[in-house]
């Protein structure tokens, strides 16, 4: 059985350059496209097992990363856009003719990852930015209906895809929440 992932990595993951310098993200519309210019790489790309991050259709995975909110500017179109859930902590601002999220961005100043916004390289209109490296919060595709069954097929994949599966985020990412808890304790 082919395990199905993302399509933007069913085929291998494809590797930054490395020195990517920005570009544009395009919704899925055939006009009046939302367009949304990211400056700079971004960074914690990842594959997201979440039922909240937006996904393409048929894929158990989202892709998802993050760059600094400073660096997002909404282009072309933006009076299409809105936020999916406005009490969520990550605001996904999503395209309401297609439905594609264009950028999450949290306004609570004390939330860990306040100044981040969440971004889908796969909307850019060029290539090169830097690729996933590993799948968070994977045990949750079984919210999204995927079979209990199905997951060490699931896991087994994305360890070939190099992308190690972890049931919440990444220890790098684990240790900032907890940085940031630890710190805002002693404040
Ligand atoms: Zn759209
Ligand atoms: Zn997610």
């Amino acid at each position: 059985m082919t395990v199905h992932i993302h399509p933007s990595v069913d085929g291998g993951v494809r590797k930054g350059t490395g020195h990517f310098a920005g570009g544009t993200l395009a919704c899925k519309c055939r006009d009046k496209q939302v367009k949304v210019g990211i400056k700079g790489d971004i960074a914690h790309n990842h594959a997201c097992g979440c039922t909240k991050c937006w996904k393409p259709d048929g894929a158990t995975f989202s892709v998802v990363a993050v760059v600094p909110r400073d660096n997002v500017t909404v282009l072309e179109n933006g009076d299409k856009l809105k936020i999916v859930d406005t009490s969520a902590a990550i605001q996904r601002h999503a395209c309401t003719g297609c439905g594609v999220h264009m950028y999450g961005r949290i306004e609570n100043k004390g939330h860990p990852f306040y100044g981040l916004d969440f971004v889908h390289a796969e909307l850019f209109t060029e290539q090169g930015s830097a690729a996933p490296g590993f799948a968070a919060f994977v045990s949750s595709v079984i919210e999204s209906g995927v079979n209990p069954s199905e997951m060490d097929g699931i896991r087994a994949r994305l360890k070939e895809l190099g992308l190690e599966p972890y049931d919440c985020l990444s220890p790098a990412l684990m240790d900032a929440i907890a940085t940031h808890v630890a710190k805002s304790k002693a404040a």
